[in-house]
């Protein structure tokens, strides 16, 4: 990215946290921090992916951005000027499900659903206007007009996203939030729903948050990753760096983990050793799993620093 070029979304300490435990009044008594201070930024045109093991929050990060959670701490600038998240979406935002066919309402065309946002947000008011700006929609995610008329049931699942990232594009938002949007499809559509996200963003100019747990696959799209752990980012760097040179013991785990194609090697995330510890907040959350860990990783949160490039938090390095 070009070191002057001004960040188009920023994360600024975002927290959110939900309440486990409740006393007989219904009042929080015990929370969980699915965020614990996050901060990034995305640059016009790039693609960032966040990666981590399920439940490191990195749904909870794009749902929160997005306005469909609440925040409990932290503040997101869209081009310098923050959002009030706590207040629901913002239409600049748009995301793209990991299920297309449960964010599809069974009972509407596609036309109807992918011109949705335009009438909730009063865009292309016209209908002339509107019907066409449809059909340019399925023509850029590659189905035809004549499939307007149709219901989401009769799509394949890959031709189902194609319908999520029509609708996701219709408003022509900033920031497109994509939630692990190839994981519920067949590995032979994967690729070329990602080929299609790419194309889109070269074409037009577009900017995404690429959240996944598939490594390989947010190599192949990210132009930088971020590595998310119990709600905290662990490393932040260019996609490449970060693949040939990890420098976080957690990255270094991931990455060891990718499976490879001789079964013998193969490795699953799974394998980490130890326990998810629950010290959020006092040291680094890491530490139950970490092979790295000293009495200070308990005691002591590590900062976020710039190492080499790589936005690191980790008390290795100094
Ligand atoms: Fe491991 Fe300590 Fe670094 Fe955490 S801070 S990753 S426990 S070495």
């Amino acid at each position: 990215m070009d070191k002057e070029m001004q960040p188009l979304l920023s994360v600024r300490n975002l927290a959110k946290r939900f309440a486990v435990k409740k006393d007989f009044w219904g009042r929080a008594k015990e929370y969980n921090y699915a965020l614990n201070g996050v901060s990034f930024d995305i640059f016009p045109g790039e693609t960032l992916g966040l990666v981590g093991e399920s439940g490191c929050g990195k749904t909870t990060a794009g749902r929160t951005i997005m306005g469909l959670y609440r925040p409990t701490a932290g503040q997101v600038f869209l081009h310098g000027k923050e959002l009030d998240v706590a207040n629901g979406p913002d239409k600049r935002i748009q995301m793209i499900f990991q299920d297309p066919y449960a964010c599809l309402n069974p009972r509407m065309t596609v036309g109807e659903i992918i011109a949705e946002p335009m009438e909730i947000n009063g865009v292309y008011k016209e209908a002339g206007a509107k019907k066409q700006r449809v059909y340019d929609l399925l023509d850029m995610v590659g189905l035809s007009k004549e499939q307007a008329n149709r219901f989401p049931h009769e799509f394949s699942g890959g031709q189902r996203q194609r319908i999520g990232i029509a609708r996701a594009l219709a408003v022509n938002p900033d920031v497109i939030i994509c939630d692990e949007p190839i994981s519920a499809l067949d590995v032979s559509i994967q690729a070329q729903v990602v080929n299609l996200m790419s194309r889109l963003q070269k074409e037009l100019g577009l900017t995404y948050l690429f959240i996944a747990h598939d490594l390989a696959m947010v190599k192949y799209i990210s132009h930088r990753v971020a590595v998310m752990y119990k709600g905290s980012i662990m490393e932040l760097a260019k996609a490449e760096d970060l693949y040939n040179n990890p420098m976080h013991p957690y990255t270094k785990t991931l990455l060891a983990a990718i499976p490879v194609p001789d079964p013998d090697v193969r490795a699953d995330i799974a394998l980490i050793k130890g326990e998810v510890s629950q010290n959020v907040g006092t040291g680094c959350p890491f530490a139950g799993r970490c092979p790295s860990a000293s009495d200070r990783c308990w005691a002591e949160k590590p900062k976020t620093k710039v190492i080499n490039g790589h936005i690191i938090a980790c008390h290795l390095y100094v």
